[in-house]
């Protein structure tokens, strides 16, 4: 009763065309076909059109997914880190995951939540167990938090918007004693709602919605989810994002479990998803995820599927998308082991990231009983590395972090930070505010050496702000040097 009751019908079929959705399985293996072998002269007029911060077709993006040249595969590697430097320049973004909950209705069948594993112990944090976790998270220097929740009449849309205020309210005073930290940005990862509980996350001042189809292929969708659960509801889950649009929330997010069906297919269908939402909304997604099935506890399949996707596949995954959605960011995770996360993140183009992620619920404070059972997670973590460690590495590889979530609070949402993406407006005052949010950590929360490393990247990025003639042309480096200053000095939470 409740899976029906969840699901508005008309809520789908009015963006549908021809009674049909956007994933045309015949036509993406037909152009997956079609664009085998692909001309050199093809393939490099394609990556212009990425250097110039246009979204692919699918057809182009197919040609792209066939180059198996090693030179070919160089120049896309190459042209890849060119646009992730072009509308992203150095930076890496940090958040930290938060589970809320592990209630599930849904057997999905790669997953430790899943509600026919009777092994989990199940539970919904409180309020005050939500301020002890965001305590602890905040305790690490974290300024954005992607909170997740299962699919459950227990943490539906009251429950979500409730735990968004709560999680904006808690403030820390920082370990020297100077100023406070908060998380500034709450991006949720939760089943996918009707427009009007859209609303209310909207209203609760949610930043970047997030669902992931898992796979685009229906029949390997039908097999991993039951047809007898709300998620076993493929078009339910398709069309979320534009749900979410409708409703006013115009950062979306999108992503494929890679290792569940072939990964050729679910770069295509990403990109379909991405086309679809701009010829809808004008827009594509905000960031684009491509978790690769981890080890799940009770999970035969998260260790036997026939399509797990090698580090090699990872990194065309990764090149791929960059240059065929290049305004979004790419997110990977602490999933990934340590040597592909940076590689990832150095060569290929990804610009977000979590650390010292924990994935039990409870985790952060450890004060629930659950938790002294380790197994309970939903998958395995393949870098368990504290924030400031992962921090350290990447300054000491010139990338800056950035906790910026000026964005959203200065109005730079939805379209609006697109165009400013694609003419490169916006990476400018993301510059401006990474090197604010990483003056902000490395007073109240880097260890000495990374302090050691971080003063000397922040030097280099002050030098190439004060030369750059954007600042000076629209008069911002006055504003921005003060500050700097009036940070350096003990205050917190100024942007542009
Ligand atoms: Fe539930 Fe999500 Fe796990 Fe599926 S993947 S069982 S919806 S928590």
């Amino acid at each position: 009763d409740w899976t029906a009751s969840v699901i508005k019908q008309a809520e789908i079929d009015k963006y549908l065309d021809g009674g049909k959705d956007f994933i045309d399985e015949e036509q993406i293996f037909a152009d997956i076909e079609k664009h085998k072998n692909p001309d050199k002269q093809q393939v490099r007029d394609i990556l212009q059109k990425s250097l110039d911060i246009k979204i692919l077709t699918p057809a182009e993006t197919a040609t792209l997914l066939n180059v198996e040249d090693p030179e070919l595969l160089h120049e896309m590697q190459e042209a890849a880190l060119e646009v992730k430097k072009k509308v992203y320049d150095n930076r890496i973004v940090f958040f930290a995951p938060l589970y809320l909950s592990n209630l599930c209705v849904n057997s999905c069948k790669y997953c430790g939540f899943r509600a026919e594993n009777k092994d989990e112990v199940r539970h919904v944090l409180t309020m005050d167990e939500v301020r002890d976790e965001v305590a602890a998270v905040i305790d690490e220097g974290h300024k954005r938090m992607i909170a997740v929740y299962g699919e459950h009449p227990k943490n539906g849309a009251d429950y979500i918007a409730e735990s968004i205020s709560t999680i904006y309210s808690v403030k820390r005073t920082t370990p020297t004693g100077n100023g406070f930290n908060n998380i500034r940005r709450v991006n949720v990862n939760a089943a996918p709602m009707e427009i009007a509980d859209m609303k209310k996350l909207w209203r609760a001042g949610i930043g970047t919605f997030q669902v992931f189809q898992e796979t685009y292929h229906r029949g390997r969708y039908a097999e991993l989810h039951p047809a007898n659960t709300v998620k076993g509801n493929y078009r339910w889950r398709l069309y979320a994002m534009h749900r979410a649009m409708e409703a006013g929330v115009d950062d979306v997010a999108i992503g494929a479990l890679f290792g569940l069906y072939d990964w050729k297919f679910d770069v295509m269908g990403l990109v379909h998803h991405a086309w679809d939402l701009e010829k809808h909304f004008g827009i594509g997604p905000h960031t684009v995820s491509f978790p690769r099935m981890q080890p799940a506890p009770g999970s035969f399949l998260s260790e036997h599927s026939p399509y797990i996707v090698s580090d090699e596949a990872m990194k065309r995954v990764v090149s791929v998308l960059r240059l065929a959605i290049p305004y979004s960011g790419l997110i990977v995770t602490a999933r990934e082991n340590p040597v592909l996360k940076r590689d990832l993140i150095n060569h290929y183009g990804c610009t977000q990231t979590d650390a010292s992620s924990k994935l039990g619920i409870g985790a952060y404070a450890k004060k629930l009983k659950q938790e002294e059972n380790p197994d309970k997670v939903q998958f395995m973590l393949g870098d368990q590395r504290s924030l400031d460690e992962v921090i350290c590495e990447l300054a000491n590889d010139g990338m800056i972090t950035s906790f910026c979530t000026a964005g959203y609070r200065c109005g730079r949402t939805g379209d609006k930070i697109m165009n400013l993406l694609e003419k490169g407006v916006e990476g400018k005052f993301c510059k401006l505010n990474a090197v604010l949010t990483f003056r902000e950590y490395l007073n109240d929360y880097a260890s000495p050496e990374t302090r050691e490393i971080g003063e000397k990247l922040i030097a280099r990025e002050l030098q190439e702000i004060e030369n750059m003639p954007f600042f000076t042309d629209k008069k911002l480096l006055p504003t921005f040097r003060s500050y700097y200053d009036r940070i350096a000095r003990g205050e917190r939470d100024l942007y542009m």
